[in-house]
């Protein structure tokens, strides 16, 4: 049986999508099991340049079948646009599913984001309406995608959810919006996606008894979970492997193996705590090489040194089996590698985030000598620099987890396998 979760192991933007799309290749299905708008997957087709937020158009077109969970938070209009620029470029091989307990984003929770502030939430994540959606279901009042073809509880969600949010709209200098016309534009929509919609819990459950692959897929990273992040700079959905097994509704020992994915430095889109941060030549540097530019607000993410203790607290709370490193190519060139091995918090070392951490925490660095080759054709764990294996072993030896692939390149070749991740 092999069900396995590819979990963020730093803030997001980890590199997660390309180390699901290894493991997809003979999977099959893969489910995702958070968020629901991601900062932008692109293809070009027919020297048009299609930006996808919401469906995995990479896996689609690599023909997997994929199921967005339960966990999520959908924008069913959305949803149905990026279906239709696969269809309208026949670039559509795979197979598109969607749990009918996941979330439907209404358009006030939308405009609650957009009056908020257009850009990142706390959590640096995109605001496109996901956090008041989840918000809406922890009160009871969502919509979920099952209400779509059922037009009474529809009406009383929508009712209820726009009642609710009417006084905030106000404040914000935003006006409620009508529920007969959010209930006929989503009929419709559910309408058009109903032949898609499943109980994902009972699909991904009967896939794993036949001992099929099946991959969770996370969204965002362990440090900005809602439980175990560093609250109140935090997305609303849980991004850990505790997540997956609920974020898609299967017991949580179906899933056989868990695989942590970190980049070889550390970024965050938003605010919050970054006690590595770098500032100066070297932030600019990760941010030109590694192309850290947030792709829905276009300002470059916050970037720092790796941080071992946030991936040993990573590792200990979602139980890696293993880690693939991401970007190891971007740090090419530069002379002297920090890494953040600690924290000292009034005069105490912390090997993990603390709770009461904020910005009070120093962080204890180790320099490392770093490399001058480029390494994107490296596909040997020998053929690197003696320094790039230097900086992955100080990682995994102070982290006390097993680094098993590297990536050295975004292509699907310019990976180096220490050991196989399944
Ligand atoms: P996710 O949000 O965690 O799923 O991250 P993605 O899979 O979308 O990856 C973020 C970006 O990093 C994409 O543009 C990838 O092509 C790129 N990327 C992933 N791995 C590597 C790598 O090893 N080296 C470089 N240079 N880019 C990478």
């Amino acid at each position: 049986m092999s069900v396995v979760a590819v979990v963020g192991a730093q803030f997001g933007d980890e590199g997660k999508g390309k180390i699901v799309e290894l493991l997809a290749t003979d999977a099959a299905l893969v489910a995702q099991y958070a968020g629901g708008f991601d900062p932008g997957e692109s293809l070009v087709a027919d020297g048009e340049r299609l930006v996808f937020h919401v469906v995995p158009s990479a896996l689609l077109r690599m023909g997997r079948t994929c199921l967005l969970s339960q966990g999520m938070a959908l924008d069913p209009r959305r949803l149905l646009e990026e279906l239709a620029m696969l269809e309208a470029h026949h670039a559509h091989h795979g197979e598109l599913k969607i749990c009918q307990r996941a979330i439907v984003v209404l358009p006030h929770h939308i405009e609650i984001d957009r009056l908020r502030d257009e850009g990142e939430g706390a959590s640096g994540a995109p605001r496109r309406g996901l956090g008041p959606a989840f918000a809406d279901e922890v009160a009871r009042r969502a919509v979920r995608v099952g209400d779509l073809i059922r037009p009474a509880i529809l009406k009383e969600q929508v009712r209820a959810s726009v009642e609710a949010a009417t006084p905030l709209l106000e404040e914000l200098g935003g006006e409620p919006p009508e529920v007969e016309a959010i209930v006929d534009a989503y009929l419709a929509c559910g309408e058009k996606l109903k032949d898609r919609v499943v109980d994902g819990s009972r699909l991904v459950s009967d896939l794993a008894k036949q001992e099929a692959r099946v991959i969770l897929e996370g969204g965002f990273g362990t440090m900005v979970d809602i439980d175990h992040g560093y609250y109140p700079f935090v997305v609303a959905a849980s991004t850990v492997a505790g997540g997956a097994a609920t974020g898609v509704g299967i017991a949580p020992r179906l899933i056989s193996r868990v695989i942590g994915v970190a980049k070889a430095y550390t970024t965050r889109s938003g605010p919050g705590p970054l006690p590595s941060e770098l500032g100066g030549e070297l932030a600019k540097r990760l941010t030109t090489a590694g192309g850290e530019i947030s792709p829905t607000t276009a300002r470059p993410r916050r970037c720092g040194m790796f941080d071992v203790p946030v991936l040993r607290y990573a590792a200990r709370v979602n139980g890696f089996d293993s880690v693939a490193l991401t970007k190891l190519d971007v740090l090419t060139g530069i002379e002297e590698l920090p890494v953040c091995v600690g924290y000292e918090l009034d005069g105490e070392v912390r090997d993990e985030p603390p709770f009461e951490g904020g910005s009070r925490m120093q962080p204890l660095m180790e320099l490392l000598p770093g490399w001058s080759e480029p390494i994107g054709d490296c596909r040997a764990w020998d053929a690197l620099p003696e320094n790039a294996r230097r900086y992955v072993e100080l990682i995994e030896e102070t982290s006390g987890v097993p680094i098993d692939v590297v990536k050295v390149g975004p292509d699907r070749a310019q990976t180096i396998v220490r050991r196989e991740l399944v």
